[in-house]
């Protein structure tokens, strides 16, 4: 209670730091980290510079080391998911460099098992366990959409375009439920972020997994064309929670967005040209626009700059006001990344 006391008095925005291990293969190396202290306190050393000048601290409300679990970045992370069936709506980022462990916390690794499910399975199995409890008076209704941002242009990763997609589509709506296909020809539920993208009533895990899957693999259809495009776009799965008090009649609607950002590292503007130069400018604009966004919101600033990217624009209704922000802000350990650990770090002071 106390706990949580203190989360609101904090405000609505909260920055977690997780640092990622080094990988398989990759021999304990020199590592940037000297120091993760349980209050959020974080020392970053840069080996080339001795003494003072190459040591840095920050401080950030959590900050997890190399060894922390899924699990125990989950619990952290929890009580947001609470607050979305108490209607408020909660964005959840991941920002940081390729590479460093973005879609690890928020999805889980290529092949996840329960064990390993990052933040998004977790939150789902969590609301739907809250939403089925036979105490409360309220009944939910669960609904996701998955879409991708990409030059500043939103693409829906469930949408039945081509053939191919749309029997893999009606397929999976028949062993969902019949109802859907009502759904995506085109009703436009209320608070919606991106109010033409599909959106697919959920009432088990399970359901989700599928979608993901659909979408990540809409995903992928893409990145043949256009390697590694998952790094260079964003991927935001929204939740919308629609409940009914059936003993008042009274409703609640609410939105938790969950949001792998495109990757942050600099791009040197003297080796790329053409598409590669225009996705840098994309993803640099809508990152410091993000990132305006959210310090505009810390600093409880009147003017909030959302208008500047799409990928705010499509957050607003989420971010500000009520709503309850989360950025997990993910570093990559080794030596070599110092200079883009220090601008991620820097990102991340801002917006705290
Ligand atoms: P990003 O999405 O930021 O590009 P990934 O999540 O793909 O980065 O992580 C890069 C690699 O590191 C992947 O192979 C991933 O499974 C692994 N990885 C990242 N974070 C962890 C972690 N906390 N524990 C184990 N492996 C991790
Ligand atoms: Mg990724």
């Amino acid at each position: 209670k106390l706990h949580n006391e203190l989360q609101e008095l904090k405000g609505n925005i909260r920055v977690y730091c997780r640092i990622r291990p080094f990988l398989a293969g990759q021999k304990e190396k020199q590592t940037i980290v000297e120091y993760v202290g349980e209050n959020g306190e974080l020392i970053i050393v840069n080996p080339s510079k001795q003494g003072k000048e190459g040591r840095r601290s920050f401080k950030f409300n959590k900050v997890y080391g190399q060894a922390a679990t899924q699990a125990e970045v989950y619990l952290d992370t929890q009580p947001l998911i609470q607050s979305v069936l108490d209607g408020y709506n909660v964005c959840i980022f991941a920002y940081g460099q390729t590479g460093s462990g973005k879609t690890y916390t928020m999805t889980g690794p290529d092949r996840v098992s329960e064990e390993e499910w990052g933040v998004n399975y977790r939150a789902l199995n969590d609301l739907f366990r809250i939403s089925q409890n036979r105490e409360s008076t309220f009944s939910y209704e669960i609904s996701v959409q998955m879409v991708e941002i990409y030059n500043e242009q939103v693409r829906d990763l469930l949408s039945s375009d081509g053939l191919l997609n749309c029997v893999i589509t009606i397929i999976f709506c028949f062993f969902l439920d019949l109802h859907t296909l009502g759904i995506l020809s085109g009703s436009q539920p209320n608070g919606l972020a991106v109010p033409d993208a599909s959106m697919y009533p959920v009432k088990a895990t399970s359901d989700v997994l599928h979608l993901m899957n659909v979408g990540l693999k809409n995903r992928a259809k893409s990145s043949t064309a256009l390697n590694e495009r998952s790094s260079r776009s964003h991927s935001i799965v929204s939740i919308h929670v629609r409940g009914i008090d059936q003993k008042t009649g009274s409703s609640m609607q609410s939105s938790l967005h969950l949001v792998d950002l495109a990757g942050s590292e600099r791009v040197d503007r003297s080796e790329v040209t053409g598409d590669r130069l225009k996705e840098a400018q994309h993803i640099n604009k809508s990152l410091s626009a993000l990132g305006d966004v959210i310090s505009a919101l810390a600093q409880k600033s009147p003017h909030v700059p959302y208008r500047n990217s799409k990928l705010t624009q499509v957050l607003q209704s989420s971010l500000g006001g009520n709503a309850k922000t989360l950025m997990f802000v993910q570093l990559n350990p080794e030596v070599n990344s110092h200079s883009e650990s220090m601008s991620t770090l820097k990102f991340a002071e801002r917006v705290s």
